[in-house]
């Protein structure tokens, strides 16, 4: 494979896009970076997870999450629609398979925005895809974060950091880290390795 081709579009049909997916802690910030990335560049393809987890105020059903409920749930996961899930703070979180395929096969890059467990079932499933690692600036700017937000119950904030406490340590499993100290560098990082990963661009452009 190509190691890159730059500035070409249309893919080369010698390059296979990969899936990159980032993941960190809850709260690090890895929604605003990919809501950030989504202004900036519409053209990148982001997967909409299937949720249990109830909407929060302004998100919007089919952009933000597919709001289901537990039963229809069950059905993505046996019918095998699901490429990966999780459960996470008491609801469960998947990505839906067929979308993310199908993009991937007409030669788009596909960025996922999942937790650490759903990282590592794509690590496992998909051993191309580049998973980058989104690290807070420190662990008391973590605390400020998830505890700012002020959308959550005390006992939901209190299982987000127990879980963002085991997910820090998984930094070295990752291929590469971001640290998030400005979300316009970050995503302007990520769309660079997104590129780079999937031999679109090269490391200058
Ligand atoms: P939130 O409830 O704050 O939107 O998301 C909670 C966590 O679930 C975040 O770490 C987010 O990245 C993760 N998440 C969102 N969608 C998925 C998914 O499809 N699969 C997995 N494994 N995690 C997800």
């Amino acid at each position: 494979m190509a190691a890159t081709s730059r500035g070409t579009s249309p893919v080369p049909p010698d390059v296979r896009p990969r899936l990159t997916v980032l993941s960190g802690p809850s709260g690090v910030g890895k929604s605003t970076v990919v809501a950030h990335m989504r202004t900036v560049h519409p053209e990148v393809w982001l997967s909409v997870s299937a949720t249990t987890r109830k909407p929060r105020p302004g998100e919007r059903n089919g952009v933000h999450y597919f709001f289901v409920d537990d039963e229809e749930f069950d059905k993505l996961i046996a019918n095998g629609e699901l490429l990966e899930w999780a459960e996470f703070a008491g609801n469960r979180y998947g990505t839906p398979r067929r979308a993310v395929l199908d993009r991937l096969e007409a030669g788009e890059p596909v960025l996922l925005e999942i937790d650490l467990q759903g990282a590592r079932l794509v690590r496992q499933s998909m051993p191309e895809a580049l998973l980058v690692f989104l690290a807070p600036p420190g662990w008391d700017e973590l605390v400020r974060r998830l505890t700012g937000r002020g959308t959550e119950a005390p006992d939901v904030i209190e299982r987000r950091l127990a879980a963002a406490k085991v997910e820090l340590a998984a930094e070295e499993e990752f291929d590469t880290t971001l640290v998030n100290t400005s979300v316009e560098d970050v995503a302007r990082e990520l769309l660079t390795l997104m590129l780079q990963a999937s031999g679109l661009r090269g490391s200058d452009d």
